[in-house]
Order: structure tokens, then sequence, then C-alpha cells
């Protein structure tokens, strides 16, 4: 049985307990993840007897490739996608179809809803990426390749740092060093950050210059072919403030506690509250305002979040970022992120870029 094959087989334990008897798969890296198949604009529908993949001509050769075997729909000139759907269920025949509500347009739903009127549909969130949340070997390989990318291509750009060069030439020579090392490109656009842009989380590169403060914040990740990575770095391009110290002290240690208690069982409520709290008696509690941590895989941002309020247990297989921070508004931020994997014991760091404060700061 193919990897494909066995994460099919699980999802329909799980549509049983949703009770259907078939799915409607619309989110793309849904569909990615149970087929192999890596193009866009295809939607599977994964009933109890078969699995068929609704696409079109221009993927024809590509399906072949990644995904032999599967049943394939290729839309006719004309026939649009909800066509092609609701003609594939009058032939699945499902008596009750699950859709996925994260994903699914409304103007589809209408469609279906209208034209499969003996079919009853079950709004269902989360099915397969509940089941995504779990990597396999092969996922924890291509996801440790795309942490090297990434860590390959910060290297390099943190010797090359100089003091007129903007957020925006560095976010994009990190992005060119991530290519240039075998990544497809960047998770997400890299946040380059200088001083007091470091205060916002999802600061945008902009044409401020690195030599402009001492503290300079870049979170970035790759993409390998499929899997991503996502790190975060705060560096003194300057001598080191005892204000910059101390938070960066405080972050280091509430992410050091965090990673600690990382185990399977532990919730990610949990793991959140131990950084949390660290932040909280050093008196920057209400200058963390995000959650600790996120999945990685497929998406950039997937479950389990590590988040207050959070309280499945973690188990064996998932991959997260830990990532505390503090920002103080006029001032600056201080982040640092790692991706890690839970293990059957515990849990192991996947990054490894150096983050004790003399490796913060950079020689210019
Ligand atoms: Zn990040
Ligand atoms: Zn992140």
């Amino acid at each position: 049985m193919s990897r494909f094959s066995q994460r099919r087989a699980k999802l329909h334990r799980k549509l049983k307990q949703a009770g259907a008897d078939a799915l409607l798969v619309t989110n793309f890296k849904n569909v990615t993840y149970l087929t192999g198949f890596t193009g866009d604009d295809s939607y599977l529908i994964e009933a109890s007897s078969q699995s068929l993949l609704i696409s079109d001509p221009r993927y024809e050769t590509q399906l072949a490739e990644e995904c032999p075997g599967l049943e394939v729909h290729l839309r006719g000139p004309g026939e649009g996608m909800s066509a092609a759907v609701a003609t594939t269920i009058g032939l699945l025949k499902p008596q009750h179809l699950a859709i996925e509500a994260g994903s699914m347009t409304v103007a589809l739903y209408e469609t279906i809803a209208k034209t499969t009127k003996r079919v009853s549909l079950v709004s269902t969130t989360g099915l397969v990426e509940t089941l995504r949340e779990i990597k396999d070997q092969d996922e924890i390989k291509s996801i440790r390749q795309a942490i090297d990318f990434a860590e390959r291509a910060f290297a390099v750009v943190r010797e090359s740092l100089v003091a007129d060069q903007t957020e925006k030439q560095v976010a994009d020579e990190i992005e060119y060093q991530m290519r240039r090392f075998g990544a497809r490109g960047a998770s997400f656009e890299p946040i380059v950050a200088v001083g007091s842009n470091a205060a916002l989380p999802h600061a945008h590169p902009t044409g401020r210059r690195i030599g402009d403060s001492p503290l300079l914040l870049i979170d970035w990740g790759a993409s390998g072919p499929l899997y991503k990575s996502d790190l975060t770095r705060t560096l003194a391009t300057d001598k080191i403030s005892t204000k910059l110290e101390r938070v960066y002290r405080v972050v280091l240690t509430a992410q050091a506690a965090a990673i600690a208690a990382i185990r399977p069982g532990a919730s990610a409520h949990e793991v959140d509250t131990v950084a949390r709290n660290v932040i909280a008696k050093a008196g920057f509690g209400r200058h963390f305002g995000h959650s600790l941590g996120h999945g990685i895989g497929l998406d950039i941002h997937e479950g389990p979040r590590l988040a207050q309020n959070q309280h499945r247990p973690l188990k064996a297989g998932m991959v997260i970022t830990v990532e505390p921070g503090i920002y103080l508004p006029g001032w600056g931020g201080v982040r640092i992120e790692d991706d890690v994997l839970v293990t059957r014991t515990g849990h192991q760091v996947l990054s490894h870029v150096g983050k004790d404060l003399d490796k913060m700061l950079v020689r210019r």
C-alpha cells in the first residue's frame, strides 16, 4: 500500500466518525497530501468505493507521473469545475458527502446542493488537516531539508551584512540564497526588521537601513519541493545594550523552557504557558501578544497551534515552531524561533542556527 493510500485509508475511518461516506477535497494542499499530486486547481472525491481526482488537461502528464493508478477525470473544453464535480458526484452516488468548510466556495456549494439533490452534504473542518499534523519519516526528512536550505542561506547573509543594505535588500538576498542552495523559494516573505520595526511581529521589509539601529530581526524560511521551514533570529549589528541583553535573555530562557516541556501528552496550552510565565515573571507579559508556535509542513502555518486554550495533547511526529517574543513599541522586538519535532520520548530541535548571546552579535 502506498503512503498515499495509507493516508486515504486513515481518512475513511475519520469520515465514518463524521457520518459521511465520501469527502470532496477542495483544499489543494489536502489533495497533495492524499494523492501526491502537486499541481493546483484540482479536487479529489474520496468515496468508500473509489478515489477520483478532477483536474484539467494541462496536468495530464504530471498526473501520470505523480499519481499513477489514481483515477482521474480531466475536464473537457468548456466544462467548469462545478459541473465536473456535480457529474462526478452523480457517478459515485455518495449518500452523505462531507465537504471541507474551510476551503469550499459558496458558489460550488450552491451548485452541488442544487444539482445533486439526493446527496446530503455534511460540513466538516480539519479532517485531513488533523492527519497532516503527524508527519511520517519522509515528511520529516523534507522538513529537515527545508530547514537546511534556510540555514545555509542565513549563514551567507549574516556574514555579508553591511550597514547601508536595506531591509528589503536583505530579504531579497535571503530568498535568492535559499534558491541557490536548492529551495523552491521562500516559504513566506522574509521579515527583516531594523530597530523599532522589529516591534511589529509581521513587519514588511522597508527601505530602512541595517545601520540605522543595532537591532535586526530576521524571520525567514524555505520551501523545499513541498515542505516548509520557519526560523527567526534576532541579531545585534553593534554593541549590545543592557536593555537588549536583558530582553534577549528573557526570550531565550522562555524558549528553552518551552522546548524542554515538549513531549507526547503535554498539551499545546501547557507548553505555551511555560514560555508565557517566564516572560510575565520578567515583567514583559503584555509585550508577548501572539501564540507560542504553530505546526509546519505543506503549509507554513498548520496544526497544531501552541496557544492558550489549545488543550489537545501533542503527539509524536508533530513538527512545531517555538517562537516566543517580546515587542516594545518604539524600541524594537526580540523573537527567537526554532522548529521542533515531537519524538516518542520527548522532542528534537531540528534547526541549528546559533542563538546564544555571543552568537547574536554580527561583526560588520
Ligand atoms: Zn517565523
Ligand atoms: Zn512561525
